[in-house]
This record gives C-alpha cells, sequence and structure tokens, in this order.
C-alpha cells in the first residue's frame, strides 16, 4: 500500500477546501481502514467550504472533511471480527461512546457524545479512512458504489420518515432538497396517500418529480389550499416532515396539518426563529426532532428498502472525478443540483 494519499481538507482560514497529500492513518486494534471510493458532497460540506459562522465554531483547521462516503475494508485492526479485508461497505459517520446512559440502553444515535467525521474527526474525503469496526456497514452487491455513497443522506430521509407511521397518510414535506426528495420517495415506497413535497426552488421541484411519484408545489406561487382540495383531502395533512430549515416553511406546515397531526423536523434552522406555540397546543400537535440516523436501525431498514425497490438514483445529478472537486463544490453551492458524487478512483 502506498505511504501517501490525497485528501480534501481545510487547511486556510477562509473559503475553499484543498488537495493535501497526508500519511496513510495507522488504525487502532478495533478499527478498519476504508479505501474509499466514492463520496457524496453534503450540505455540511458547503457550511465547511464557505467557512461560516457554525464552521469556524465548529470545525479544527487542518481538518479532512467528508462524512459520505463507500470503499472497501484494507485492513482490519487486529481484535477485529467480522469483517474481511475487500469487503464493500459504507459506514455510520457519527462515533459514539459506550459510557453514556442511552449508549448502553442500545440508543446509540442519542449519545450526547457523539462526534462526527469530517466534522469534529478526520472525515472521508481521503484515499483511506480510519473508521471503528462498529461503525461500518456491508453493502450488498445490488447495492453500488455511488448509492453506498449516499446512505448517510438516506438515512436522514429514512430516519425522519420512519418516525411515525405512514401507510395511508397524507404526507407534507417542505424543502426539496436532496433529504426532502429522497424522503417523499421513501413515504411513498413505505404506502402513504398523497406525498405533497414544496419548495420555492423550481429546478428542485423538478428533480423530486423525476425521483419520486409526488406532487411538488411551488410555494413561492402556488397556493397549498388549493392543492390540498384539488387532491380531495378534507381536513389536511396527517404527517408533515419539515426539511427545508426555514421558518415560513414550519408555519404553513402547523397551518396545514389535521388536529392531532404529527411533526418530523430534520431542517435546521439558522438560529432562534418565533413559533406559534399556541396553534401546536390547539392543534395537538406532536413534533419530533430527527438528528442523524437510528444505528443500525435505520441503516438495516433502508438497505432492506434499497433491496425491495426503493429507486433513488436521479437525486444524484452530478459525477466528478476527486480533481474536479471545485466543479463539484460549485455545483453544490448554486444550490438547484441534487447529490453531487466525488470519485476517487
Ligand atoms: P437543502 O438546503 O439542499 O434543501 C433545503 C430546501 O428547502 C432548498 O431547496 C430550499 O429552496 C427549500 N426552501 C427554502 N425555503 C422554503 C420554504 N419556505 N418552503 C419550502 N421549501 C423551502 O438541504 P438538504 O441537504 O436536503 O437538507 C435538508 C435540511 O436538513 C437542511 O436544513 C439541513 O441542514 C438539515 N439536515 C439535518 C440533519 C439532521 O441530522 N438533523 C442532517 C442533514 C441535514
Ligand atoms: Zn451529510
Amino acid at each position: 500500500m502506498q505511504n501517501q494519499m490525497k485528501t480534501l481538507a481545510k487547511i486556510k482560514p477562509e473559503v475553499g477546501l484543498w488537495l493535501d497529500p497526508r500519511p496513510v492513518p495507522d488504525i487502532g486494534p478495533d478499527d478498519v481502514l476504508i479505501r474509499i471510493r466514492k463520496t457524496g458532497i453534503c450540505g455540511t460540506d458547503i457550511h465547511i467550504w464557505n467557512w461560516d459562522d457554525w464552521a469556524a465554531r465548529t470545525v479544527p483547521l487542518g481538518l479532512v472533511t467528508g462524512h459520505e462516503f463507500a470503499g472497501e475494508i484494507a485492513e482490519l485492526g487486529r481484535n477485529v471480527t467480522g469483517l474481511a479485508i475487500g469487503q464493500r461497505c459504507s459506514g455510520e459517520g457519527h462515533l459514539i461512546s459506550n459510557q453514556s446512559r442511552q449508549s448502553r440502553a442500545g440508543k446509540f444515535h442519542l449519545d450526547p457524545a457523539t462526534r462526527g467525521i469530517g466534522v469534529n474527526e478526520q472525515g472521508a474525503f481521503a484515499q483511506y479512512l480510519c473508521l471503528p469496526a462498529f461503525n461500518v456497514v456491508p453493502l450488498p452487491d445490488e447495492i453500488d458504489d455511488e448509492i453506498g455513497a449516499i446512505l448517510d443522506p438516506l438515512g436522514n430521509a429514512v430516519h425522519t420518515a420512519l418516525s411515525f407511521d405512514l401507510v395511508g397518510e397524507d404526507v407534507l414535506i417542505t424543502g426539496a432538497g436532496p433529504i426532502g426528495i429522497m424522503a417523499a420517495a421513501v413515504a411513498r415506497h413505505v404506502g402513504a396517500r398523497h406525498v405533497v413535497i414544496t419548495d420555492v426552488n423550481q429546478d428542485r421541484l423538478d428533480l423530486a418529480a423525476l425521483v419520486a411519484d409526488v406532487v411538488p408545489v411551488n410555494v413561492a406561487h402556488q397556493d397549498l389550499r388549493e392543492v390540498v382540495a384539488r387532491l380531495k383531502m378534507k381536513q389536511g395533512f396527517d404527517v408533515g416532515m419539515e426539511m427545508s430549515g426555514n421558518q415560513a416553511a414550519l408555519d404553513q406546515m402547523i397551518e396545514n396539518l389535521v388536529m392531532g397531526g404529527r411533526i418530523a423536523m430534520l431542517g435546521i434552522p439558522p438560529g432562534k426563529s418565533p413559533v406559534d406555540w399556541s396553534r401546536i397546543v390547539f392543534k395537538a400537535i406532536t413534533l419530533k426532532g430527527v438528528y442523524g440516523r437510528e444505528i443500525f436501525e435505520t441503516w438495516y431498514k433502508m438497505i432492506a428498502m434499497l433491496e425491495n425497490g426503493l429507486d433513488i438514483r436521479r437525486v444524484i445529478t452530478h459525477r466528478f472525478p476527486i480533481d474536479q472537486f471545485r466543479d463539484g463544490f460549485e455545483v453544490m453551492r448554486a444550490g438547484s443540483s441534487g447529490k453531487v458524487v466525488l470519485d476517487w478512483d
């Protein structure tokens, strides 16, 4: 194996990321070394590229970025069992401790000591990634590397979509970013009746309609209540998934939900925002915050659904070799793309 590898790292406190050669990481007894084949660019990586306030507060300079990946196992730590060199895999990028009450109860995704690869710890935008064997998720042959590279955001979508029973329900998704679009596909796959997805960006809504059998609504020009009437829904939506981080979208969701409706909220508002709590109380709405993926139940369900016909491939709109990473980030920053995948081979 070579000793040096390419990485994409945050080496200066300014806009951008830089190709930075690093030594291939040494692994510990409980880790594996993964040879990265494909990676996905996430909204989080755009924050880090832009070096906004959140990124400057959170990300250590020098960090190798990236957390969405697929590859194959190149080396096993001496305690690792049940995995093999050459095995194709993706993996959970949230590193957890085994100390907290939540972890010891098996609720790993609720561990308060969670650290993220590519945010707090060395990431996956590299030819090799050192990852605890616990975090590795083997890939079946039916899931190729580019789908493997977007299982992290698909997992966000699946975790949100499976938060509430959707069978026969009418579902509103606010925000047709890659995650909202994949959540729409999942909602249809598991048997929702109507799935309406809103955005103010027409390119995104067109992509949503291409990926999933959904009703796209551009709330910049269209009245959501008219759409509700057209679909012959009597009271409103049973379940909402907030995937925009936008205050107006959340307000609109609360207005258009049935009495006793349920909201799963993945979108991250930029700061504090005013909420009309009395509407939530009088409508008896349940609101659930969703973070990351359930470790590893979301992974299990997601892979099972991909094996039984869930098709989200068209959400990948752009593919670039790693040496053209700047083009990939520019496409993402322009705000109309779906997922952008970088090829490390
Ligand atoms: P994205 O930014 O690509 O998409 C958000 C979409 O919302 C955009 O297309 C935007 O045009 C749209 N939007 C803006 N205003 C709107 C409005 N008033 N009504 C409807 N849509 C509106 O984001 P993404 O990568 O798909 O991620 C979705 C959200 O989830 C983001 O807020 C992201 O920060 C968050 N996120 C959360 C977690 C978590 O663990 N909780 C993980 C990943 C992403
Ligand atoms: Zn991500």
